[in-house]
Order: C-alpha cells, then structure tokens, then sequence
C-alpha cells in the first residue's frame, strides 16, 4: 500500500490528522480549499485594517483539555491567554453571574447556591483530566482508571437530563440556573431536550479545570502553528485546493476527510448501505454571527462583565430556554440568546478592541438578526452602539461559503443531540471509518462533535495507522 497520505480540509481536526499522520512517518499532503488554512481557526481583518478577527473559534477549553493537543505539546507551540473571569451572565436587575477559573471563588458569588456549585460543576472538576479524557474520548480505547470511570458514569448519567430539569433540580437561585442555562446553550439545543444538560455541565467543568483561554494572537495562530509543525515533519500543505472527487487525489493509501457527510456523499462512489446512513444524518441549526471594531471596551452596567472572555446574554434560565425552544422550532426569537467573546479582556495584540457574538437562528435562515443582536448588548450595555466603529455579519449563507462544512450555517458539524452522540455519523465502534479501503472521516460530524479539540483527527489517524 501506499505510504502516502492525504488529507483534505485544514479545520482543526484535518490539523490533528495530519500532523500525527506525518509523525508517524507518512508521506503527507493536507489539501485545503480556502486560502487560509485553519477551518474555524481562522483569523482575518473583517472590519478595519489591522483589526484581528477570528471568524469562528476563539475560545480554546476544548483545546487545552483534549488529549490530541496535549500529545503534539499546544502549550509549546502557542500562548494561550486567560481572561480574569472565564465567563460572565449579566441579569438586568442584579450584579452579574461570574464563572471564575477557581470553581470555590464562582460558588462564593452564588450565595445559597455555591455548596451546590461545589458539589456539580466543582466536583467534575477536581476529577480532573481523566474524567474529560474519557468524555472527548467516548469511542476511543479507555486508559482511565476506575475512579474517573465512575466519575464519567456520575457526570453521564447527570447530563442525559435536559438542562432545563438539572438547573432546577441542583439550583435554587435564579443566579445559578440562569449561569448554567447560558453554558448549555452552546448545544444549540432545546434546553428540554435530553442531553443538553451535559453541555452546560462539560463546559462548566473546563472553566474550572483549565480555563476558557484564547491563543494570544488570534486563532490563526494556532492553525499556522500545525502547519508549520507538519512541514517540519516534511509534509506539505496547500491552500486553493478544493476536492470535489477522492477519483481525484491519485495514489494515496490512506486519505482522512474533514467534511461532512453532505460532501462525502457527493465525493465518494459509496455502498448504498452506507449512503442510506449517511443520507439520515441530521444538521442542526444555524447561527448569525456578528464581529464588530470598537473605540474602546463594551460599557456593560455592571463593570465585572468588562474582565470575562465570554459573556452570555439572554437573561434568566426561563428566558434562554425560551429563546432556544422557539429557534428549536424553527422561528426567531426577538430577545435571543446571545453568545458574546471580548478577546481583548484576554490579549491586547488584535489591533485593538474587537468583539464578536452570534445567536442561534433556525437552519438556512435568510433573517438579518443585527438589530435583535445589538439590542440585547444594549440591554446589559447602554451606549454599546456609540462605540461600533465598524460591523461585520454572516449569516448561514455566509458561513457556508466561507467553510462548506459549516452546512447551512450550523457551526456544530452536525445536531448535537443524544441519538446523533451515538450515530455520528453512523452507529459504530469506529464512526471515523468508511466502507472504502484506507478511507476515514474526521470532522466534528464524528465523535466527540464540535470544538477545537482535533480528537476526531486524532482518533482518525490512529485508525490509519492502525490499519496499514
Ligand atoms: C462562529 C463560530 C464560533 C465558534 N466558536 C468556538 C469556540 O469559541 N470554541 C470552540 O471550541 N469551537 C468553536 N467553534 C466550533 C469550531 O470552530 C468547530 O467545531 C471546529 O472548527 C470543527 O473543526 P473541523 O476540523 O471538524 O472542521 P472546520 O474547522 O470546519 O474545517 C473544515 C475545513 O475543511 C475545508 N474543506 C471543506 N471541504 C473541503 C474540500 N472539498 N476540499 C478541501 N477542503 C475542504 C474547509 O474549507 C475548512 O477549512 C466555533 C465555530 C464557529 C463557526
């Protein structure tokens, strides 16, 4: 066979295969369509000369906690930067929810609430990098002990419940169970679906055990950072370079795929079998994303907001749960939940203040959310507009051109709900391979699904590896 590799798509997990791919010793040849590598790390000056955008990710949790990115050594190839406070919830009659990195400094916030805090979010914390391991790891081959077994059967069992139902089972302060309903949100699912709890959970839980940190810089970097390493390993990487038909990539014993099934069904001559599973494979929403150059930091009401790389606005969990129902629906909320990064509450070096926030809008939406998104900024922020000095907008259909595997918007790869965390994107010990011969997929459409954790092109390439 072949000892030459290729992979196409240069998203975090296309970097991850390729990467370790190469440090194996194989002939690699990563192909990108964009003129940038990096997929959702990407980096550009959306609004103002100078001023440093990242178009998708920013916050890299995921990143530092996933076992692919400690293997290839991230923390030596990058500086990540931490805000003072991970993540902040304004309410609008009350001081603001503070998520701290020290999970005993969040539950002293929380009044009434803090020994519950401790005792969730806190105590899946204190379990460590074996309990998120065998999480980011669900398929994978399982080297954690007994004990982070039993704490990753604990957090399962607790996040298989609906966000809504945990938040009001464990909390009783509105504080509490509005914070948690904003760190579930990012599920992009109804936050009475089942599952959608363990989100809120997850996340919560890498606050406390490794911060919501960005990479000094922008995205970017990390993603130069991977190819770099890969050509230093002797393998080469090319931009401009849109697959449209594996017939097309020549002689090639293993090729790793980072696209979704969508793509993969139009490349690929597949077993009908197969393309039946494929074809069920279900997309979720969509997000509307906005970035904006200021003249100076968010004028939030209450002044603690200004320290936190993430901000979550919508409200209390009653009104987030709302918000994600009607989107779940398939309608617009007016008052949305919105997903708010300040990246200069953590690195000064993006040419000045930017800031970027989307919602979550039905899939393929064609709606222009920008005034339901800045009114709810001005809620929290009056005067936030006063500052805008440039806006930039994608909606679904922007994002799909920008990455094709953003498929109609939906930044997730894929719905992100309990019978697709089984099924991704089919049912199988070994989701990452294909019916064809030295064939694997990798993107965030296989398990464990969304985020900048490269595990999916880990996992990928070591059944590669394995297989040859
Ligand atoms: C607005 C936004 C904000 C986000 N925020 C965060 C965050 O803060 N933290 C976090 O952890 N995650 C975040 N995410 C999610 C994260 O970016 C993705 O889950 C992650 O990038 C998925 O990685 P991937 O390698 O599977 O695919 P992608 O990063 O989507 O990369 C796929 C790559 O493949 C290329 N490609 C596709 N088809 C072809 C083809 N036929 N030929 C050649 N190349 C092809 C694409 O151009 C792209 O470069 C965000 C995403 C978006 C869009």
């Amino acid at each position: 066979m072949s000892d030459r590799a290729v992979v196409v798509g240069s998203g975090p997990n296309g970097l991850v295969a390729a990467v370790a791919l190469a440090a194996a010793g194989r002939e690699v040849v990563l192909l990108e369509a964009a003129e940038r590598f990096g997929g959702g790390l990407r980096s550009e000056e959306l609004t103002l000369p100078g001023r440093v955008h990242d178009v998708g990710a920013t916050v890299m949790a995921l990143a530092l906690a996933s076992p692919a990115f400690r293997e290839l050594g991230v923390q030596r190839l990058v500086e990540f930067a931490h805000p003072p406070v991970a993540v902040a919830h304004p309410l609008d009659d009350r001081p603001a929810v503070l998520v701290h990195r020290d999970a005993r400094r969040t539950a002293e916030g929380l009044g009434a609430d803090g020994a519950a805090w401790r005792a969730s979010l806190g105590a899946a914390a204190r379990a460590g990098l074996p309990l998120t391991d065998l999480l980011l790891k669900p398929l994978g081959p399982w080297s954690g002990s007994p004990r982070a077994f039993a704490s990753a059967a604990a957090f399962g069992l607790a996040g298989l419940a609906p966000a809504t139902t945990f938040a009001r089972r464990v909390f009783r302060t509105p504080e509490a169970r509005a914070a948690f309903a904003g760190l579930a949100a990012h599920s992009m699912l109804d936050l009475r679906a089942p599952l959608s709890g363990a989100y809120g959970l997850m996340l919560g839980t890498l606050a406390h055990l490794v911060g919501w940190p960005l990479v000094r810089g922008g995205s970017q970097v990390l993603a130069d950072a991977l190819v770099a390493r890969l050509r230093e390993l002797g393998g080469e990487a090319v931009t401009g370079h849109r697959v449209r038909r594996l017939a097309d990539l020549g002689d090639a014993g293993t090729v790793v795929l980072d696209v979704t099934p969508r793509q993969f069904l139009a490349m690929a001559d597949l077993p009908p079998a197969y393309r039946r599973r494929l074809r069920r494979y279900r997309y979720g929403p969509a997000v509307f994303k906005m970035d904006w150059a200021l003249d100076g930091p968010v004028p939030w009401r209450d002044p603690a907001v200004a320290s936190a790389g993430t901000v979550h606005l919508g409200g209390t969990l009653e009104e987030i749960a709302l918000s994600e129902a009607e989107m779940a629906r398939g309608r617009h909320s007016p008052r949305p939940y919105v997903l708010l990064v300040q990246p200069y509450a953590a690195d000064p070096t993006r040419g000045g203040p930017t800031l970027w926030a989307y919602c979550h809008v039905p899939h393929g939406s064609p709606v222009d959310m920008t005034a339901a998104i800045e009114a709810q900024i001005e809620r929290y922020a009056p005067g936030f507009r006063d500052r805008v000095l440039a806006r930039h907008a994608m909606g679904p259909a922007a994002l799909e051109a920008f990455d094709a595997n953003l498929v109609g918007g939906d930044i997730g790869g894929g719905l992100a709900s309990l019978a697709q965390f089984a099924r991704r994107p089919v049912w199988s010990p070994a989701p990452w391979r294909t019916p064809l011969p030295g064939v694997f997929l990798c993107s965030a459409a296989t398990p464990p699904g969304a985020g900048t954790h490269g595990m999916g092109g880990w996992q990928a390439a070591r059944l590669a590896l394995r297989a040859s």
